[in-house]
């Protein structure tokens, strides 16, 4: 599957798309994360992707024009089959693990990042398939949020994570799971400081665990 993240900063895609799962999962070439550099879509020589807002008020306004062209070149503009680009957005519909579910059947997602005041209402209107929202905060910037749900979308993809049984009973967990919230997880040592681990996990008697651990969903 692959993921293109329409940015003024690819750095910040990179340094963390590069690292753990997600550059694990590239080298394996499960995912392919691809940084695309809004600023190469310009043509000024300060290869200028804001504006003033029509109407006045405070701030910048992300141009139409250079995100048209982006989409354009990674042929994503809005419409496309086993495809969809979104725009991340503080007033889009909020993510959640049944979206990120859903968007593992496709091919591709295309994400574009806002910056300043927001991006030119037509991008909205007329270019991506949906406007998200990672939560009920602004954000500097969409980077984040393509991350995030890139993430937790490349991690349902079959041998991104080395251990599949994990998805099946996690927190928010997957089709099957029943369960909404994960139990608490512990690991060694036995005692920390004063701190014990609950008896029953130590007791090796697999049926009380699991009745202990359906308790404390
Ligand atoms: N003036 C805008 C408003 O009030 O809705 C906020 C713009 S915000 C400073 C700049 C960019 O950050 C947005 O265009 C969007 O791409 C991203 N962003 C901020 N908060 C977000 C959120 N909760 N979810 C997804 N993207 C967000």
């Amino acid at each position: 599957m692959k993921f293109n993240i329409i940015t003024i900063f690819p750095e910040i895609i990179s340094s963390y798309a590069d690292e753990s799962i997600l550059g694990r999962a590239q080298k394996n070439k499960l995912i392919k994360i691809n940084a695309v550099n809004l600023r190469d879509f310009t043509k000024d020589k300060h290869k200028q992707i804001d504006d003033t807002p029509y109407g006045g008020g405070a701030g910048m306004v992300m141009k139409p024009e250079p995100i048209y062209k982006a989409l354009k070149s990674l042929k994503a503009l809005k419409g496309k089959k086993n495809k969809k680009t979104i725009l991340l957005s503080p007033r889009g519909q909020q993510f959640d693990q049944r979206m990120a579910e859903n968007f593992t059947e496709l091919d591709e997602i295309t994400f574009v990042c806002g910056r300043y005041e927001g991006v030119d209402q037509r991008v909205s209107d007329y270019m991506v398939d949906e406007e998200i929202s990672i939560g009920p905060y602004v954000l500097a910037g969409g980077e984040l949020g393509a991350l995030i749900i890139t993430e937790a979308v490349a991690r349902l993809i079959p041998k991104v994570l080395g251990n599949s049984e994990s998805l099946k009973e996690e927190t928010h967990g997957s089709k099957e799971a029943k369960m909404e919230v994960e139990y608490p997880q512990y690991t060694k040592p036995e005692k920390f400081m004063k701190w014990k681990v609950p008896d029953i996990l130590l007791s090796g008697h697999h049926k009380k665990i699991e009745e202990w651990r359906k308790a404390h969903n």
